[in-house]
C-alpha cells in the first residue's frame, strides 16, 4: 500500500487544523503591562507560533514590538524595556488571512479619524475583500498588510459614533466572520467578541499587588499565568471598554435569533486542556467526549493509547469508560518544529519518527485502541499506524474524538481545502484502509454535541461537520485573497 503524502510543504505535517491566533489585553496601573502580556502570550503559544507582539499605551504614546517566530524568539532580552505604559495588548498569531510576513505580525497600529488604534485579532473575517474596496474608496487610507485585521482598524478608526462601543457596534453591522478583539487607544483598553461569540474571550481581574487591574485574553489558562483571577467570559457581541475610570460593558443588540456559534473545535482542539469554557474544564470536556466515543465504537482491545499531547484527555476518557487500561505507547518529542519536517514521502516517514517514539515493551503483543483528536487530510495517520505495528502491535483500532471533517472552515481555522479534506472525499472504510487501521470510527455530531452542551443552551459551530455555517460564507474564500487584492 501506498502511503499518502503531505501535500505541499507548507501543509501541517503533523495534520491538525491550525489555531487561529490568541490575544491579550491588560490594565495594571503602575505596572510594565507589556511584560506580563508577554506572560500571557507563552500561555497562548499554542493559538499561533508564526509571530508575536505587544503594544503599550504610556500617557497617550503607543508604542508597539512584534517579532517572527515563538514569543521566546519575538521578544527577546531587553525588546520589551522601552515598551512602557499600564495599558497594553498582545498576539500570538497563526496567519488565516495574508502570507506569514513580519508586516502582518500584530498589533497593527492605524491612525483615524477616531485617532490612533493599536489592534490584536482572532478570528476571521469573510467579507475583508469588498471591505477593503469600500474602504478604499471612502477614505484616503493606505493598506501596509495583507490581513483582514487591518481591514477591520481602518473601519473601526474611521467608524461613525461617538463612543467606541457605539464604533464597534457599526463594526459589527458590517462584518461578517469571527472576531475577537483586543484594541488600544492613547487612554482606553477595549475588548470585543462578534455577535455570534465564534472565538472564545474572558475577562480576569488582577490582585493587589498588580494594582488591582483588569485582563482578558482568548483562554482561561492566560489568566491563570498572569494571577489573575477569572471573572467571567465576554458575551457574544459584547464590548468592554476600560479606562482610568472603570470598567464599561455594552452588548450589541443586532439580530437576536442568531444566538451563539462558539466554535466547538475550541473543546476538541484548540483551547488548552487547563482552559474553562462555560465553566468546564477543557480537558474533563475531552474525557467526556472520549467516553461517549467508548460507548459509540466499542470493540475488545488490550490497551487504550492516545496520539500524544492533544488527544490523551479523550484517550483516558475512552479507557474509563471502556474498562480498558490507557497506556502511554508513544512518545513525543516536543523539540522538533514543523521547519525539521521534510514534505518529501522518504522524509516523512522520518519527520513521524523524529516526532513520535513507540515504547515497543509497552505495545509488543497488544491490541491497541489508538484515540485520535481529529483527522484532517489522513496524512499523518497512516505513518502512525505503521510505526505502531513495527512497535509490535498486533491490532490497531483507530477511534477519533471528533465527526469526519468534510467542509473547510471559513471562521479563522486553517484546515485544508474541500479537495484536500480526506472525509470529504472519502468513505469511512477507504479512509480506514487508508490508515491502514483494523477499524476505525468516528465520534458522531450528536455524541460531540451532547457532550459539548451538556447543561448549557449555547450553541456551537459545527460547519466543518455539518456545512451549516452560522453565517453566509464565500465558498471560494482564500487566506491569501487580501493578498490578490493588494
Ligand atoms: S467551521 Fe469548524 S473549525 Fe471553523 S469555526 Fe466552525 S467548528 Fe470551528
Amino acid at each position: 500500500m501506498s502511503l499518502p503524502s503531505y501535500g505541499h510543504w507548507d501543509a501541517d505535517p503533523f495534520d491538525h487544523p491550525r489555531e487561529e491566533c490568541g490575544v491579550v489585553g491588560i490594565q495594571s496601573p503602575g505596572s510594565h503591562s507589556a511584560a506580563l502580556a508577554a506572560i500571557g502570550l507563552f500561555a497562548l503559544q499554542h493559538r499561533g507560533q508564526e509571530s508575536a507582539g505587544v503594544a503599550a499605551s504610556d500617557h497617550g504614546t503607543i508604542r508597539v514590538h512584534s517579532g517572527m517566530g515563538l514569543v521566546s524568539e519575538a521578544f527577546r532580552d531587553g525588546d520589551l524595556d522601552g515598551i512602557l505604559g499600564d495599558t497594553s495588548i498582545g498576539h500570538t498569531r497563526y496567519s488565516t488571512t495574508g502570507a506569514s510576513d513580519p508586516c502582518n505580525a500584530q498589533p497593527l497600529v492605524v491612525d483615524g479619524s477616531n485617532g490612533k488604534l493599536a489592534i490584536a485579532h482572532n478570528g476571521n473575517i469573510i467579507n475583508s475583500v469588498q471591505l477593503r474596496e469600500q474602504l478604499l474608496e471612502r477614505l484616503d487610507c493606505r493598506f501596509d498588510t495583507t490581513t483582514d485585521t487591518e481591514v477591520i482598524a481602518h473601519l473601526l478608526a474611521n467608524a461613525p459614533g461617538g463612543t467606541w462601543p457605539e464604533r464597534l457596534f457599526y463594526g459589527m453591522r458590517v462584518m461578517e466572520g469571527a472576531f475577537s478583539l483586543a484594541l488600544l487607544t492613547p487612554d482606553a483598553l477595549i475588548a470585543a467578541r462578534d455577535p455570534l461569540g465564534i472565538r472564545p474571550l474572558c475577562l480576569g481581574r488582577l490582585p493587589p499587588e498588580e494594582g488591582d487591574g483588569w485582563v482578558f485574553a482568548s483562554e482561561t489558562c492566560a489568566l491563570d499565568h498572569m494571577q489573575a483571577e477569572f471573572v467571567r467570559e465576554l458575551e457574544p457581541g459584547e464590548v468592554l471598554v476600560i479606562t482610568a475610570d472603570g470598567v464599561r460593558s455594552e452588548i450589541f443588540k443586532g439580530d437576536e435569533n442568531r444566538g451563539r456559534a462558539l466554535c466547538v473545535f475550541e473543546w476538541i482542539y484548540f483551547a488548552r486542556p487547563d482552559s474553562m469554557m462555560d465553566g468546564r474544564l477543557m480537558h474533563t470536556v475531552r474525557e467526556e467526549m472520549g467516553a461517549q466515543l467508548a460507548r459509540e465504537h466499542p470493540i475488545d482491545a488490550d490497551l487504550v493509547i492516545g496520539i500524544p499531547d492533544s488527544s490523551t484527555s479523550a484517550a483516558v476518557g475512552y479507557a474509563k469508560e471502556s474498562g480498558i487500561p490507557f497506556a502511554n505507547g508513544l512518545v513525543r518529542n516536543r523539540y522538533v518544529g514543523r521547519t525539521f519536517i521534510e514534505p518529501e514521502q522518504r522524509q516523512r516517514d522520518r519527520g513521524v519518527r523524529q516526532k513520535f517514539n513507540p515504547m515497543p515493551s509497552v505495545l509488543r503483543g497488544k491490541r491497541l485502541i489508538v484515540v485520535d483528536d481529529s483527522i484532517v487530510r489522513g496524512t499523518t495517520t497512516p505513518h502512525v499506524v505503521e510505526l505502531l505495528r513495527k512497535a509490535g502491535a498486533t491490532e490497531i483500532h483507530l477511534r477519533v474524538c471528533a465527526p469526519p471533517i468534510k467542509h473547510p472552515c471559513y471562521l479563522g481555522v486553517d484546515m485544508a481545502t474541500r479537495e484536500e479534506l480526506i472525509a470529504a472525499n472519502k468513505t469511512v472504510d477507504q479512509i480506514r484502509e487508508l490508515t491502514g487501521a483494523d477499524t476505525l470510527g468516528y465520534l458522531t455530531v450528536g455524541g460531540l454535541l451532547d457532550v459539548a452542551k451538556g447543561q448549557q443552551a449555547g450553541g456551537f459551530c459545527d460547519a466543518c461537520f455539518t456545512g451549516n455555517y452560522p453565517v453566509p460564507v464565500q465558498l471560494d474564500f482564500s487566506k491569501m485573497g487580501l493578498a490578490r487584492t493588494g
